[in-house]
């Protein structure tokens, strides 16, 4: 843990306010000129009825073919360029502002056809938890917990520290990642049950899948997500 972190809940009080996206000095974490680039990233339709991720032809480039253990996803905005700054401001530096103003947006896409029970984050590993002193996918569940009015319940947890998974490709992403989560409670504390996972990014939908497995082997009702931003 670096001097950063410590400092950190000082730095939120002390720091010359700056936007998060432009580093220009800024009264609000985003800018208005940031705020507006970002409006035009937001995922609109056409886009995939399950998994979120935009459309340009009729098949889903993304989950045609594959085998999905969460029924439905959606995500505010896609990930590049700025939004892709104010997720790794969220990721590294933890500001709490920034999580509550990203839960707003993914609270407006969730799918919401069915009574959810519980909301999930997709865990961390404990291990990148205690290097990063947080974990953002919490953070904007619970933010996103008290905007619906849904509990936060972490019924998952990692069982295995993976690699990064940025270098690998996408079928060595699935080996590294699977069995990698598993239930925190009994499986009939899930049964039948609609659950609302959060996570901050969808690129490969690797992790989302897998996290969704123990759900859907304890026989949970509906699984749906929701993404702060999904890669294109
Ligand atoms: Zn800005
Ligand atoms: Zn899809």
């Amino acid at each position: 843990m670096g001097w950063q972190n410590l400092l950190e809940p000082l730095l939120d009080f002390v720091a010359p306010p700056l936007c998060v996206v432009c580093r220009n000095p800024s009264e609000t974490l985003l800018c208005p000129t940031c705020e507006q680039n970002l409006d035009a990233l937001r995922i609109q339709k056409p886009y995939c009825r399950r998994c979120g991720t935009p459309l340009r032809g009729w098949q889903c480039p993304k989950c045609h073919g594959r085998s999905l253990q969460f029924d439905r996803a959606r995500g505010a905005f896609l990930y590049t360029g700025p939004v892709a700054s104010v997720v790794e401001s969220l990721k590294y530096q933890g500001f709490r502002g920034l999580s509550r103003w990203m839960a707003r947006e993914m609270a407006a896409v969730v799918p919401r056809q069915e009574e959810i029970h519980g909301i999930v984050p997709v865990p961390l590993h404990p291990a990148r938890i205690r290097e990063r002193g947080f974990s953002q996918t919490r953070l904007l569940a619970r933010e996103l917990a008290a905007l619906l009015g849904i509990p936060m319940i972490p019924v998952l947890r990692r069982v295995r520290y993976t690699r990064s998974q940025t270098t690998l490709s996408p079928q060595e992403r699935r080996r590294n990642l699977r069995g990698a989560f598993a239930l925190t409670v009994p499986p009939d504390q899930v049964q039948g049950k609609t659950w609302l996972l959060v996570d901050d990014v969808m690129t490969t939908m690797t992790t989302l899948n897998e996290a969704a497995r123990p759900l859907r082997r304890a026989g949970a009702g509906r699984i749906l997500a929701v993404l702060f931003a999904i890669a294109p």
